[in-house]
């Protein structure tokens, strides 16, 4: 195998071993208790004034957990985990002076003048070398069978730690994504799809409330019922597609009419109900007045040949503390038909 395969095949390796690393997020997270702990036991059982729970990223180390030493990171031309990532399992350095690969590290010649090391490695599931569990010492040394045995399943607790940590990240994401699915289905389950505005089933849920509301303090609220004229004379003219963006165009027109907190809704093919909580009659009226202005002054649908134009028939009762559902419900529809009855394009009060 010539020289560029070899390097071909260990930056595909770097590659994938980064992506090893990187799919834990653990890189310039916080301290933890957790990893914490495991670098006080490893100090303590190996008897070492520094332990470190590192990561070898692209161009640096990183220190998840340090004990003993000021620093969070370095570059890894001065990193001695480094090389043990390129060892299996367990890389120990008795002296650095001694050891060409490090006789002339700054860290090794100068402070702190470290002179012992022993890494064990961190293991990625999938078989990545992505850190090391190491102690150092500021004098040559060795570690025995128990110590390197201890030191090894401290490596092993790291790894469980950094699993779970992934596993409970993954959870709350999920948990996350179920949240906004069952919200999106939510808002889906009472929307109308047409008009964007709330169904019937969702408007009476919050009639209901706004009922129960009232009984509780002494404000009113009105109840405004919209019926297109003569709506089924548009869609035979111009067809159901025509129909049905003179629908959209009247939701966007009583966004503009009413209130954020007023409930507009679609209550049925070309029939709308608006809870306007905290309104007089009086108030109300004028609404009404303003969407009849708008229809009046501005086509509900402007097509490539003609302008149309539209009017409503209009209900509006007040709604107090005695008043219930569905008897409100009829007799706003009531009005309705009055103003229906009356010649249309016209508002009934109760
Ligand atoms: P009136 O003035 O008496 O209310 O007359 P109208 O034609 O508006 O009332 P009618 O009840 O006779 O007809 C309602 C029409 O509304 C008939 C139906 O096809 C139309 N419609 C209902 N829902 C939709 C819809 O989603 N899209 C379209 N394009 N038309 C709809
Ligand atoms: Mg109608
Ligand atoms: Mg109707």
């Amino acid at each position: 195998m010539n020289n560029a395969v070899l390097e071909d095949d260990y930056a595909d390796h770097e590659e994938l071993r980064l992506a090893a690393l990187a799919a834990y997020d653990i890189l310039d997270t916080p301290p933890e208790a957790a990893f914490d702990a495991i670098t006080e036991i490893a100090a303590l059982i190996c008897d070492a004034p520094i332990a470190v729970i590192n990561f070898i990223d692209r161009d640096r180390q990183w220190f998840k957990s340090v004990l003993g030493l000021d620093v969070r990171q370095t570059p890894l031309n001065i990193s001695i985990c480094v090389h043990a990532i390129t060892q299996p399992d367990l890389f120990i350095v008795p002296d650095t002076r001694l050891d060409a690969r490090f006789t002339d590290n700054p860290l090794v010649r100068g402070e702190p003048y470290l002179r012992f090391y022993a890494g064990a490695l961190l293991r990625s599931e999938t078989g990545y070398p992505i850190g090391t569990l190491c102690v150092l010492d500021y004098q040559p040394r060795e570690l025995n069978e128990k110590q390197l045995s201890a030191l090894t399943a401290l490596a092993g607790q790291v790894m469980t730690q950094l699993e779970l940590l992934r596993a409970h990240s993954k959870q709350a994401s999920l948990i996350q994504e179920l949240q906004a699915a069952q919200a999106e289905l939510l808002a889906l389950a009472s929307t109308d799809s047409l008009s964007g505005l709330l169904n019937r089933r969702a408007f009476e849920e919050c009639l209901e409330n706004e009922l129960l509301r009232l009984k509780r303090n002494e404000q009113s609220a009105a109840l405004i019922m919209i019926d297109f004229d003569h709506f089924k004379s548009i869609n035979d003219q111009f067809g159901h597609a025509a129909g049905d963006c003179v629908i959209r165009n009247f939701a966007e027109l009583c966004h503009q009419v009413f209130r954020q907190t007023d409930v507009i809704s679609r209550w049925g093919g070309e029939e709308f109900v608006v809870l306007l909580p905290n309104t007089s009659q009086a108030q109300a009226l004028e609404a009404a007045e303003r969407l009849q202005q708008l229809l009046k002054n501005q086509p509900i649908l402007e097509l490539k040949q003609q302008a149309i134009f539209m009017t409503v028939s209009i209900g509006i009762s007040t709604l107090t503390a005695s008043c219930e559902l569905e008897a409100s419900l009829r007799g706003v529809d009531q009005l309705l038909y009055l103003a229906k009855a009356q010649g249309r394009n016209c508002t009934v009060c109760a």
